[in-house]
């Protein structure tokens, strides 16, 4: 090996220098300067590390380069506006229900000024935080009382921890499940200091089952809605209204519904207001699935056990900001005078023409035989519905390249575009745009298309 060269090593750029340069001050608005001075750093002790290893200066231009090149892998790491084109609705990976840009508006100035988040304007004194939240959400799902948390994993774990701790919980072998990344039941239930006491089988579940499991020290019966799978074939399970009628008065029936599906029009989906209305005394659901909200989670029931839930400690490590209460006020009124549909019912209402014309207004520019219509499903994702998929249309995309390298020449697009892989081909689902990203889409397919790929 050769050795380092004394003069390499001297003419590496200082840091100040490489920050003056007009190609990396420009990432310091995307990323901050601190953040563009360690990457040029970084890549300086990269530089020197090699010349220690025996190559030669590799020139101030190379160097600049590969700076710029850490500040673009970074900044791809910033959250980003992408087109959803993976026929999946609510996709957990791809944010959820996106926020109508109706509630965005109207919900800008209590977050760029101050708010009576916690101020009551009729006595002038500390108010509670919860604006008209309950109000809106019981009057959704026809509920006595209600209560927001982070997310639905926050309020199946509160309800836990203040209503069962240190006592029984009966779930069934069936619902003992994991939903998204890490959130699993028996571990949730274990954290809360609850005991889980597991009846039934995989596929079956009686209502014997649970009536035997029954004790002195059983708190609740949980019902966890399979979120993401259905068991077919050989399956059976009591309904709510069975389960909850053969329970004792002091046994808590409570309802993971997951979803959020407030209406009716989910096919195979059941709502929280029919869950309620067969006897659960609480039941969870989050607001970014199907009801469209920001991130949040909803306790709704008993006003009672409500109150409790409201007083636990744990509620004040659960509480949203004001950005989720101006927001989330915005999504109910919307729910609730029906003038923004949500987005699951959007897409499932999406007229077959309407996809249609989306599909012959990105295919009109672009060239002939590299892409074309063909019929597609899309399914509403976010832990509703799993096993139902909605007639859909795609444009399929022909490359001579393999289908993995289009997917990430698609990522690489700005917006990026993420498509799906069916029978080899890359497709582009058009349920899941966006009307108002139809053109942007248009225009970065083309640029792709007709470029060098
Ligand atoms: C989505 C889901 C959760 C988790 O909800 P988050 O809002 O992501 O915390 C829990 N249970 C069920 C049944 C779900 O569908």
């Amino acid at each position: 090996m050769k050795k380092p060269s004394q003069s390499s090593l001297s003419r590496l750029p200082q840091i100040e220098r490489l920050l003056e340069t007009d190609e990396l001050n420009s990432w310091f608005s995307r990323l901050s300067r601190p953040l563009v001075a360690r990457l040029a750093a970084e890549t300086i002790e990269e530089a020197r590390e090699r010349i220690q290893g025996g190559e030669a200066f590799p020139g101030a231009e190379t160097i600049v380069r590969a700076a710029l090149k850490r500040c673009r892998e970074t900044a791809r790491r910033r959250i980003h506006h992408l087109i959803n084109a993976t026929g999946v609705m609510l996709h957990t990976n791809l944010g959820r229900a996106p926020i109508s840009r109706t509630a965005w508006h109207s919900a800008e100035a209590v977050n760029t000024g101050f708010s009576n988040l916690e101020f009551d304007l009729q006595t002038g004194k500390r108010g509670k935080r919860k604006g008209i939240i309950p109000d809106l959400l019981s009057l959704l799902v026809g509920s006595e009382g209600a209560l927001m948390v982070n997310n639905n994993a926050a309020g199946v774990f509160l309800i836990l921890s203040a209503l069962a701790k240190g006592k029984e919980v009966i779930v069934s072998r069936g619902e003992q499940v994991q939903i998204g990344g890490g959130f699993r039941i028996p571990e949730i239930l274990a954290q809360s200091g609850a005991q889980m006491v597991e009846v039934g089988t995989t596929n079956i579940t009686r209502l014997e089952d649970y009536t035997a499991a029954l004790g002195a020290d059983t708190a609740m019966v949980l019902m966890v809605h399979s979120s993401n799978f259905r068991i077919r074939g050989f399956t059976a399970r009591p309904s709510i209204r069975e389960l909850a009628s053969s329970l004792p008065d002091d046994v808590l029936m409570v309802v993971d519904q997951g979803s959020g599906t407030t209406t009716e029009r989910i096919p195979g989906e059941q709502s929280v207001s029919h869950y309620l209305n067969s006897g659960a005394h609480l039941v969870s659901f989050s607001g970014d699935k199907v009801l469209g909200g920001p991130q949040a989670g909803f306790i709704v029931g008993k006003e009672e056990l409500i109150q409790t839930l409201a007083r636990h400690p744990l509620n004040r490590v659960f509480r949203p900001g004001k950005t989720i209460f101006s927001l989330m006020e915005e999504a109910l009124i919307a729910r609730l005078n029906r003038t923004v549909p949500p987005p699951v019912e959007a897409v499932l209402n999406l007229p077959f023409a309407e996809l249609q014309e989306r599909g012959k207004t990105l295919l009109s520019d672009l060239p002939s035989g590299r892409a074309r219509l063909v019929e597609s499903t899309v399914t509403t994702g976010g832990g509703s519905a799993p096993d139902e998929r909605f007639p859909s249309l795609s444009i399929e995309l022909e490359s001579a390249e393999r289908p993995q390298g289009l997917l990430t020449a698609l990522r690489e697009l700005d917006p990026p575009i993420i498509g799906i892989i069916v029978d080899g081909k890359v497709q582009l689902n058009l349920a899941t745009l966006l009307a108002e990203e139809l053109q942007a889409v248009k225009e970065a397919l083309n640029q792709l298309l007709s470029g060098k790929s």
